[in-house]
Order: structure tokens, then sequence, then C-alpha cells
């Protein structure tokens, strides 16, 4: 990617930031209400009160046309959207227009002009892939880090951010989040290791870091917490223990046995880097402590902002302990409504689900929350319900609107290889059918009226279709 053009465009922003902190102006922050989104505004929240600024934080599900008005009619002259915004440039233009607006986001933007008065901060044009090379937090990061050198040691919290939106999926970090790791080392705040990737590091016995692992799943153990105790003990490892505690030695051998398994069991090469591969960990928390390593730390944001308590996330990434010990009791609930989705999945799929040439559509009323819609369409990629080429879509109700259902989709690299780009898709869907959608190729959600589901289903099957042609025609 242009580093140097997006670095530059990093600069435009802070030097129009700054003539606002300068005029004593409150600077409006409104940042999306994910792990991403959470770390993006505590990073601004910090990096502008360092400069003496004073900020106002909202945490919000998208950018919508009410929320756009909302900041119409209050009276800050300098707004930042961060981890969200790029899909909105229109209604950001049409309704923002006498104010200063900076856009620090990595979501692909609209292919429009931004207002004279507008600065878009963002990778995607300079080359960058959205998913992989920089996050929300990434962006909001190198902005700080150019706003005062001292901001670089937000790059763990940085870094929280990129786990948080999956950007080392595959295993190992790219791009520009590679800056930020490197910043973060130099600096003695972080540090990168090869090591089990999935959720429980720091909080939960081994048996349940593996009966919970749904990205990669462990063949025969994800979903059985007696079998994960048997097969630990069958190794010689105390399954009560946490990964923690466990000598290099002992962690070693651990990953040997689990690859083992997973070859075993038929897993393929991409399913094993991504069992085993970069975790980071800060020395600034305690062993044990969720925050100590960087999924837990994400997840435990996750969990405040589904409860729409964004605001308690960004407290615990300024170091707030009480806001800490308030959100760590939210995680329990989050992380077991994720394994009771998992198992209404498995019972349900086939009877439910709608499959199309191109893709799968399953709703699910009330039986999965609407905010967890989207783990849902990746659980049933991992647990092998859906082939991996063929997108997944799954709606919910909400209870935002009784007319409307939310939909998330989710993919692999491998059905992305045949030119799907689900957030294309889907916002060209919201289009047609009402509602708005948008999001990352791998990744996207929607908003559509329930009344026209049916039809959702045909046209989204046909549009992504014709995404698949259009690239064998190019081809
Ligand atoms: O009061 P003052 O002359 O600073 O106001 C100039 C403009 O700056 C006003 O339009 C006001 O809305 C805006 N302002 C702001 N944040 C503040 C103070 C003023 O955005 N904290
Ligand atoms: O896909 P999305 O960001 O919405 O996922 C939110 C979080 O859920 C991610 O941080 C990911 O770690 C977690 N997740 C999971 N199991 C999956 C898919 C996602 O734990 N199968
Ligand atoms: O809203 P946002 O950009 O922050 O979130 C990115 C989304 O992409 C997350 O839901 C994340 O889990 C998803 N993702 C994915 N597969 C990847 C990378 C990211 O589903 N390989
Ligand atoms: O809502 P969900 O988590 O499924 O969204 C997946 C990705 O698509 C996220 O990165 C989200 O920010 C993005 N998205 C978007 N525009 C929408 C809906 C979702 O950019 N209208
Ligand atoms: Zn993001």
């Amino acid at each position: 990617m242009d580093k140097e053009g997006f670095l530059d465009k990093v600069r435009e922003a802070v030097e129009t930031v700054k003539v606002h902190i300068e005029l004593g102006h409150t600077i409006r922050i409104i940042s999306h209400r994910d792990a991403d989104g959470i770390t993006a505004g505590a990073i601004l929240v910090k990096a502008l009160s360092r400069e003496g600024a004073k900020v106002h934080v909202s945490i919000v599900k998208q950018v919508s046309e009410e929320l756009v008005k909302q900041l119409r009619d209050e009276d800050y002259r300098i707004i930042i959207f961060s981890d969200l915004g790029s899909g909105s440039i229109s209604l950001i233009k049409e309704h923002l227009s006498d104010r200063t607006v900076v856009i620090l986001d990595h979501h692909p933007p609209e292919t429009t002009e931004t207002h004279e008065k507008h600065v878009l901060v963002n990778p995607v044009p300079f080359g960058a892939n959205s998913v992989r090379d920089l996050s929300g937090s990434g962006v909001t990061y190198f902005f700080a880090k150019e706003l005062n050198e001292k901001n670089k040691d937000l790059a763990y919290i940085a870094i929280v951010g990129a786990v948080g939106d999956m950007q080392e999926n595959d295993g190992v970090f790219h791009g520009m989040n590679i800056d930020i790791l490197e910043d973060g080392k130099s600096l003695g705040i972080l540090e990168v290791r090869k090591e089990l990737r999935l959720f429980g590091r720091e909080t939960r016995p081994l048996y349940q870091m593996l009966a919970y692992a749904t990205n990669p799943e462990i063949p025969e153990i994800t979903g059985d917490e007696r079998k994960a105790m048997e097969w630990l003990r069958n190794k010689g490892f105390n399954p009560d223990k946490k990964y923690w505690e466990l000598t290099e030695e002992e962690k070693k051998r651990l990953h040997d046995l689990l690859v083992i398994h997973m070859i075993k069991h038929g897993a393929g090469k991409e399913e094993i880097d991504r069992l085993i591969g970069d975790v980071v960990i800060s020395p600034l928390y305690p062993e044990g402590d969720p925050r100590h390593e960087a999924r837990e730390f994400a997840t435990l944001l996750n969990a405040t902002g589904r409860l729409n308590l964004g605001n308690l996330g960004v407290a615990v990434c300024l170091g707030n302990e009480e806001a800490f010990k308030k959100a760590m009791k939210m995680v329990e609930d989050y992380k077991r409504e994720q394994i009771e989705a998992r198992k209404w999945l498995i019972q349900n799929w086939s009877s439910e689900v709608w499959e199309g040439e191109n893709v799968y559509v399953l709703y699910v009323g009330n039986n999965i929350r609407d905010t967890l819609v989207g783990i849902a369409a990746s659980m049933a990629i991992n647990a092998g319900l859906a082939k991996p080429e063929k997108p997944v879509i799954v709606f919910a109700n909400t209870p935002e609107d009784p007319n409307l259902l939310k939909g998330s989709a989710r993919t692999t690299e491998k059905a992305l290889a045949k030119g799907y780009h689900l957030g294309e898709a889907l916002r060209k869907a919201a289009e047609i059918v009402g509602g708005e959608g948008g999001g990352h190729a791998i990744a996207a959600g929607i908003r559509i009226p329930k009344a026209r589901f049916a039809e959702f289903r045909k046209l989204i099957d046909r549009l992504l279709g014709e995404q698949v042609r259009g690239n064998e025609d190019q081809g």
C-alpha cells in the first residue's frame, strides 16, 4: 500500500484538528460500538486530552440519518468519526457541511468526493485490505502519534482493537498493524508470541479454552467440556490450569498435540495456522488479568458494547478500575450466549436455512440476538454447516424496530477469490429493498424491512452471482 500517501492524509487531519484545539473547541467524537471502535474512541480521548482539548464521546451502532441530524442540531464545530463514517460520506456532506469533520476509518469508502471542510483518513484508497492491514483503532493510532509522539504508548490499545476486528484472522498480523506492533515492542508495552490463538488465555481453565474454541473449531472437542477435560487429562495436562500458567515447554507440547489432533481429524493447513499464531500480550497488566492479552481484552470491550455501554468500555481502556470490574461481569453472559447460539445453529441449520446458488440465508427470529448474528454466521462456516466457498447471511429480529430485520454476512478468503464483495452486495440490496447495508468484502451488515425478506433472498443471490460472473469476465 501507499503508506506515505496515507500518512499525508493523517497529517492533514491532525492540522485540521489542531486549529480547533487552539480555538478551545470541544471535540465531538463518534465511534463504533465494537472493540475496534471503543479502542479508537479511547485513543482519541487520551490523545486529545493530552493536548488540553475537551472531548465529548458517543459510542454508536452505526451512522444513521437520525444521528447525523442530531449532530447538526448540536453546536460542536468539529466532529471526529472513528471506525465508521466511510460508508456515509454523502449523508455527512448533506447535513454537516457547516462543520469540520474528520473521518478516521478503515471501511471501504463510498466513492464520492468528500466536502471541502471534511477530511477522510482511510487506508483503503491507498491500497490497504480493510480487514487485514489496519483497523479503525489503528487509523486513530496513527492520527494520535502524529499529534504527539508520546501517544505511541497507546500502541497496545490500538492492537486490542485490531484483534477485536480479527485483523490477524489467518494467524499473523499484516500491513500497518505491524508498524504498531513495532512501536509497542520498542516501548516494552507489548509482546508478540506464537501461542494458542483461542479466547481464554488469562481467565479460563484449559478445558474451557478448548471446548469454547470456535475459530477454528477443534474437532470432537469444541462444544463438549467433558471431552475437552478427558482429552487434556489423557495427555497429562491439568484441565483446570489456565494457559498462561503453563511453562513454555508445556505450551509447546500442547501445541504439538493439538496440531496432531487437528491433522488426524482432517483439518487443513489454514485452520492449523489459525489455531497457533500471533498472540499479543502486555506487561502493563498482570498475568491472569483479561487485559493482559489482546483477545480477552477485546472480548471484554465487545461485551460492553453489546449492552450499549460503550462508554464503559472506553473507561476500561483508559485504565478505570471500577469500569473494569463492571465490564468483567458482562463477559460471562456474552460468551454463554455465543455457545448457545452455536448449539441452536447446529440443531436448526438444515431445517431452517435457505440455500441459493451463491448464498446461504438463515432467519433465526428471536433465537439468536441481533448483536450476535455476525458471530453466528462465522460459526456456521467454522462448524462446517456452510461450505466455506459460499457466503452466509444470518438474520434476526431486532428490538430496535419490529418491522426490521438485522442481518450479518460473513465469508472466507476462499469465497472472495471467486469475486464476492459482501459489503457492495448488501449496499446494493438495501438500496433496492429499502434499509441500509454495507461493509467489507469478507464481513458486512444490513437492516431490511421484514416484509421484503423473501424478495431479499432472491435478490442477494442474484447480486452475488453477478459479482462472480463479473470476476470471470475480467479473468
Ligand atoms: O464561544 P466561542 O466563541 O468559542 O464559540 C465559537 C464557536 O465554537 C461556536 O459556534 C460554538 O458552537 C463552538 N464551540 C464548540 N465547543 C466549545 C465552545 C464553542 O464547538 N466548547
Ligand atoms: O465478526 P465480528 O467482529 O462481529 O466478531 C466479533 C467477535 O466475536 C470477534 O472478536 C471474534 O473473536 C468473536 N468470534 C468468536 N467466534 C467466532 C466468530 C467470532 O468468538 N466463530
Ligand atoms: O465493524 P468492523 O470493521 O469494525 O468489523 C470488521 C468485521 O469483520 C468484524 O465483524 C470481524 O469479525 C470481521 N472479519 C471477518 N473475517 C476476517 C476479518 C474480519 O469476519 N478475516
Ligand atoms: O453488522 P455487522 O457486524 O455484521 O457488520 C459487519 C461489518 O460491516 C462491520 O465492519 C460493520 O461496520 C460494517 N457495516 C457497514 N455498513 C452497514 C452495516 C455494517 O459498513 N450498513
Ligand atoms: Zn473496525
